[in-house]
């Protein structure tokens, strides 16, 4: 039902609309497309959209990624990409090889699959023992403000972080291992964890030197919304992915579409075996989504907004770090481009986060809106129980005055629950009395 309340989106729902909620050409895409064809199945045909899709986003094959397998949702990628790096292991006659090291704090969807690889803690519980995958195993994310250490540089933490993940794979006998699987800036379960310098090329090389892949979910980072089209590109000299995944922001938002993109490498292992991938989706690389993500690919590039997302990023690092930085609940603000987290603490020095009773990362997201002002709630951020964050995540096109509309309407949140939470710390029965009727 509509109540009829403006509402400023700071999150594009989950990342996903990138380029706002209503435009012209990506309606115009959508309904030639439904006048000419809706339905194919790609046994035997394909469509136009489909393949323009394809060659748009691989035009000149970029870091050696020259296919694309489209479905229609992020955990549909996962699950297609887990299914590619195993069939390729056995195309290649290695098929030891079944196990997958992921990360903890990490997202990758809520199919069995991508569920198995994920750590979202809340979202894993009801399923454990019975419908989750055992050969994952976890490594430590890249969490710099909890887990880099008093005086170690940036460059000493990823090494380190790169040294557990080489431990990792000794652990498990690196010829046992199919893959490595992480979010290059980490998304939906801790808000925007960035990589330190060096971590990604670590990874590169281990993951080469012992024939595993590297798997990369860019389903919420990627799609310029980092600043570059895909995220691992500010990752330095060398880094790419064997398989790549895509989501969210691939539609953003018209239609529901996923991808993977493949390496070269991974292709030819393929054609040296059967050349058939197992797999299939009656729904994958549907015309009218196709139709509609390659709409939003030319409207991105027509508009520069790859780069916008790049200065204009530039801009809201700073005035986060400007209006933010001295709260007193504010603990560190993180991430790249237009994707930014904010995670709240009881205390600044100790890093202690909130119970999760007092939802602090609710309350904001209430008061938010309830002054017009959408943004993503994150829960569980310290430990995947305790912790608060919320996600910043505008549409690339929103304007320069909605932005410091955007600006205006978090700090005044911002205040109003400080207060309140502050009142509640100070006299915590009168709040729970106060509270009560909220539940
Ligand atoms: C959202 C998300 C997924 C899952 O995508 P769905 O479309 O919700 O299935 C996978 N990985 C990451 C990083 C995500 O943010």
């Amino acid at each position: 039902m509509s109540t009829g309340q403006r509402v400023l989106d700071a999150c594009t729902g989950a990342a996903v609309a990138i380029i706002g909620h209503s435009d012209p050409d990506v309606q115009a895409a959508v309904s030639e497309q439904m006048a000419k064809v809706c339905y194919t199945h790609t046994v035997a045909f394909t469509t136009r959209a489909a393949e323009d899709l394809a060659d748009y986003i691989l035009h000149g094959k970029p870091h050696g990624l020259c296919r694309a397998f489209f479905v229609c949702s992020g955990s549909e990628a996962m699950d297609t990409a887990l299914k590619l790096a195993r069939q390729y292991y056995v195309e290649i006659g290695q098929p030891k090889r079944t196990h997958i090291v992921s990360r903890r704090r990490s997202y990758h969807g809520n199919t069995i699959g991508a569920m198995s690889v994920g750590s979202h803690v809340s979202r894993r519980a009801p399923f454990e023992g019975a419908l989750m995958l055992n050969n994952v195993s976890f490594v430590s994310p890249t969490y710099a403000y909890r887990e880099q250490l008093q005086g170690e540089s940036d460059e000493d933490y990823g090494s380190r972080l790169v040294q557990e993940l080489d431990d990792e794979f000794q652990a498990q006998g690196p010829e046992n291992v199919m893959a490595f699987i992480s979010e290059p800036v980490g998304g939906a379960t801790a808000g925007c964890l960035t990589a330190p310098k060096g971590y990604y090329q670590g990874v590169r090389q281990l993951c080469t030197k012992y024939g595993i892949m590297l798997i990369l979910d860019e389903v919420m980072c990627g799609s310029g919304r980092t600043g570059t089209y895909f995220a691992f590109e500010q990752e330095g000299e060398g880094v790419y992915p064997d398989l790549i995944t895509m989501g969210k922001g691939l539609g953003g938002g018209f239609a529901p579409m996923g991808a993977v993109l493949v390496h070269e490498k991974v292709v030819r292992g393929f054609q040296s075996g059967s050349a058939w991938f197992v797999h299939s989706h009656t729904y994958q690389a549907h015309g009218v989504g196709c139709a509609a993500a390659l709409a939003v690919q030319k409207v991105l590039r027509r508009g520069r907004l790859v780069e916008r997302c790049a200065t204009k990023g530039k801009w809201l690092e700073n005035a986060l770090n400007t209006t933010f930085g001295n709260c007193q609940y504010v603990g560190n603000i993180r991430g790249k481009g237009l994707f930014w987290g904010i995670e709240f603490v009881k205390d600044k020095a100790t890093k202690e986060p909130f119970e999760p009773g007092l939802r602090f990362t609710w309350r904001i997201v209430d008061e938010a809106l309830r002054r017009g002002l959408a943004v993503y709630p994150g829960a569980g951020t310290a430990d995947g129980v305790k912790g608060d964050h919320i996600i910043i995540a505008p549409p690339y096109n929103m304007s320069d005055a909605d932005f410091d509309a955007m600006m205006r309407l978090l700090k005044d949140t911002y205040d109003t629950v400080e207060k309140d939470v502050a009142a509640i710390r100070q006299h915590p029965r009168c709040a729970e009395h106060g509270e009560a009727g909220k539940q």
